[in-house]
């Protein structure tokens, strides 16, 4: 509900306006959605929200723990669907990874997610308390949610009025008050969408899953290439990057013989030759079933010096979790 009709409400019932503004701040500061624990609230006021409105907040179903901290979380939804998400700690600080849709349409061959299909669209209540749940579970061992990244099940872009709604919530400094500068979308290359973010001069970080910059190769990895392949998708780069200012990352999962190879590294370099990235090369947790395999670490270095011999900026990323199905859908797959 948004503030001007919970507002409106309100004031159709003789409520001072302020009541509203108190509200809000019990369900997206406070993370509490029980009216009888809003305190401040009057007893006929929260008797008045009983029976007006219900809240439907998300609930941690299977959770499981890996031997570096990274935990995921299978989170359940109001109507039974499950999602999931990732912690990741950092020292006493922790990256959240949140779903933005049950399942995904754009069946990326690599993923588990894609593998599930596609339900729905998270609302962008459903993606908010995700991070409160990541709150709430950080603080109980006396950890910091530093990160977010929008970068677990399904793709952000085609959910992206919820996902920016979220956001908002998150940012605001009625809300969570969390920086913009600490949140990621990661999307599959939707230009449309891409464009779409750099004319709202969105200020959070955006994160490009490339995997590779040859067509033939990432229309095998990823189907979605096939309607925007590479020369629409670094269009769209182009355009987010002189409208905002901001240099996105470049995701490259490095799988074995596939993209590895010294002719897709220097397809990299130049997909990039247009617009300043940073890039980050991740190792591959295996999914079951996958016809995948990690590449090598001969195969890794060759690949990340050949960039860096072109002055690109690599970061190479280990993969976490592996241990507790932390790749993308495994978990959500599994608690089905
Ligand atoms: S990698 Fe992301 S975009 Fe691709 S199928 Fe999985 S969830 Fe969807």
């Amino acid at each position: 509900m948004s503030p001007a009709d919970l507002l409106d409400f309100l004031q159709s019932r003789g409520e001072k306006a302020f009541r509203a503004r108190q509200i809000e701040q019990w369900l997206w500061q406070k993370g509490v959605t029980r009216f009888d624990d809003m305190e401040n609230l009057p007893r006929g006021l929260r008797d008045l929200l009983r029976e007006h409105f219900v809240t439907r907040p998300a609930a941690v179903g299977a959770s499981r723990e890996g031997d570096d901290g990274t935990t995921k979380l299978a989170v359940t939804l109001h109507d039974g669907q499950i999602v999931e998400m990732v912690l990741i700690p950092s020292g006493d600080r922790a990256t959240a990874c949140l779903s933005t849709q049950v399942g995904c349409k754009l069946r990326c061959d690599f993923c588990a997610t894609g593998t599930i299909g596609f339900a729905r669209d998270l609302e962008a209540a459903e993606i908010f308390d995700q991070v409160i749940i990541a709150k709430n579970r950080l603080g109980e061992r006396g950890a910091l949610l530093a990160n977010i990244v929008l970068m677990g099940m399904g793709e952000p872009l085609l959910n992206l009025d919820n996902v920016l709604s979220a956001v908002q919530r998150v940012t605001s400094p009625d809300g969570l008050a969390i920086s913009p500068y600490r949140v990621t979308l990661s999307t599959a290359g939707i230009p449309a969408g891409i464009r779409r973010l750099a004319d709202e001069h969105v200020r959070f970080h955006l994160a490009i899953s490339l995997h590779s910059a040859v067509n033939a190769t990432r229309d095998r990895l990823m189907p979605v290439n096939k309607s925007y392949p590479l020369e629409a998708l670094s269009g769209a780069i182009v355009y987010f990057v002189e409208k905002t200012g901001t240099r996105p990352t470049i995701e490259y999962l490095l799988l074995d013989g596939i993209n590895d190879t010294p002719r897709q590294a220097e397809a990299l370099a130049r997909f990039c030759r247009d617009f300043p990235v940073k890039i980050n090369v991740i190792e591959y947790n295996p999914v079951d079933g996958s016809p995948y395999r990690r590449s090598t670490p001969a195969a890794r270095d060759r690949f990340v010096r050949f960039l860096e011999s072109k002055n690109m900026v690599v970061n190479t990323r280990r993969s976490r979790g592996e241990e507790i199905d932390a790749a993308c859908g495994q978990l959500a797959n599994k608690s089905r």
